[in-house]
């Protein structure tokens, strides 16, 4: 029997349609800003996947390389004037991918068991192959694995071999080049999550904390930010051992089975807390936290399950916005621009929050950026995959930056958070860069 084409599905097809050929969408994408060809627009994307599902042309060839060109960042999305869904079109369009070309054979959660990828022709893309498989698989889902290696890293950074393998970069794979210079300081004061964190003052409720992977393990002092901040209003914090990756990754990369695997294990590690609202302080995680319920809308077991926890998902930008009970009264007098993720902006719609809460510090001038809903080029792992485009996105971002003569760039994204810092070292902008709870912890603590 010959293989489903996903994209010629009736309902694929009708999403499709959706598209009026307006061109509406296309100063909004960044990729078309910069290549300037139409087959890199987000109207020549769907006009491939059109010709794929009336069988015009195969998976491979144009429609891998300027679906693969993508950043999945949706500012077409909110540009669209027809209401095109695209970044699920997106997503069926990179299934149809994974399943053409494989990547990584019968890609489960595992505890272990090892999978070969497949073979790829230049040594670049079976190290970029090999590190995506090892970091959907291996290490993402794995708590205690990605400490013990941020753990190896924070020792790195600090015995100072960095600088010995930055002289060895132009020999390296270019994919090991750039996640070598985008890998941040590590932080390690991780939170005690062994008990709840209790709320300061009258409890207001209690809620649950979705660590994230990247963020848990590499960026600790975000996390403990958020707690405290989330204490400091009267909440009580609990964080369900049995979490895992959000999937984010996986279904960016096509591989929805996979992210559909890690989205029961979230919802039953986070079911029967009788929690207020299950928080989490990534744009991009939040984003797929968010599309439980249609990722899993066929599956019987899991379906209303799915509806009942995308209901407690909330951004942590998103929940204190509404739930400010105790504005920070300490000054933090300094100049901050706001970098937005594009899956919080544009994926999860939660734009004024973060604005609100950092006008709410006394003090904080907020700089708005000339472009702001245009992508900084993290994308995931797009800049590891994809560096020189994400390297022009991020240039462009930049100056933008450069432009608000801020000393703190805010954002809300690990992602964004970690093409930032990369950025400001690229650049030598004179910057620092900061989660925007950790602008709001610093205003309370200011106040001692
Ligand atoms: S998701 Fe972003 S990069 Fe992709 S087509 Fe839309 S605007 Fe362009
Ligand atoms: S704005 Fe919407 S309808 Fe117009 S070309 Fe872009 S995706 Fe199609």
């Amino acid at each position: 029997m010959p293989p489903i084409n996903l994209l010629d599905q009736p309902d694929v097809r009708r999403k499709l349609d959706q598209c009026i050929h307006c061109g509406l969408c296309l100063p909004a994408c960044p990729t078309y800003s910069i290549l300037n060809t139409e087959m890199d627009s987000p109207r020549g994307r769907i006009a491939l996947m059109r010709a794929s599902a009336d069988g015009r042309i195969g998976l491979d060839g144009a429609f891998q390389t300027h679906i693969e060109l993508c950043l999945g960042c949706r500012a077409c999305e909110t540009a669209c004037p027809s209401g095109v869904q695209y970044g699920t079109l997106l997503e069926i369009a990179r299934t149809a991918l994974a399943r053409e070309q494989p990547r990584f054979p019968a890609l489960r959660p595992t505890n272990g068991s090892h999978a070969s990828s497949s073979p790829a022709s230049a040594p670049g893309a079976v190290a970029a192959r090999v590190l995506q498989w090892a970091g959907l698989t291996q290490l993402m889902p794995h708590r205690r694995r990605l400490r013990v290696l941020a753990r190896g890293l924070w020792l790195y950074q600090r015995l100072g071999v960095s600088g010995l393998v930055r002289r060895l970069l132009p020999h390296l794979p270019p994919v090991l080049a750039t996640m070598e210079a985008m890998v941040p300081r590590v932080d390690l004061r991780y939170v005690d999550e062994s008990r709840p964190a209790p709320a300061v003052g009258s409890r207001r409720g209690k809620v649950a904390f979705f660590t994230g992977c990247v963020q848990d393990a590499f960026l600790a002092g975000v996390n403990a930010a958020t707690v405290r901040v989330l204490q400091r209003n009267g909440y009580e914090v609990h964080f369900p051992q049995s979490q895992t990756c959000c999937g984010a990754a996986a279904l960016h990369s096509g591989e929805s089975d996979f992210a559909r695997d890690l989205a029961r294990r979230n919802i039953d590690a986070f079911a029967g807390g009788d929690f207020t609202a299950v928080i989490n302080n990534a744009g991009g995680c939040g984003a797929t936290l968010k599309e439980y319920a249609h990722l899993l809308k066929d599956d019987p077991r899991y379906a209303d399950r799915a509806q009942g926890f995308v209901a407690m998902v909330k951004d942590i930008n998103e929940f204190l916005a509404a739930n400010l009970h105790h504005p920070p009264r300490g000054r933090l007098q300094a100049r901050v621009t706001y970098v937005d993720s594009c899956h919080l902006r544009h994926g999860q719609k939660v734009v004024q929050q973060p604005r609100a809460l950092l006008t709410a510090i006394p003090g904080l001038e907020l700089v708005e950026l000339r472009q702001p809903d245009m992508c900084c080029g993290s994308a995931g792992i797009y800049n590891l995959l994809q560096p020189e485009l994400a390297n022009q996105v991020l240039d462009n971002k930049l100056a933008d930056v450069e432009s608000t003569r801020a000393t703190i760039i805010a954002t809300a994204n690990t992602g964004c958070y970690m093409q930032m810092v990369y950025g400001v070292q690229r650049s030598g902008l004179n910057a620092t860069v900061m989660h925007v709870v950790e602008l709001l912890d610093r205003a309370y603590a200011n106040a001692h």
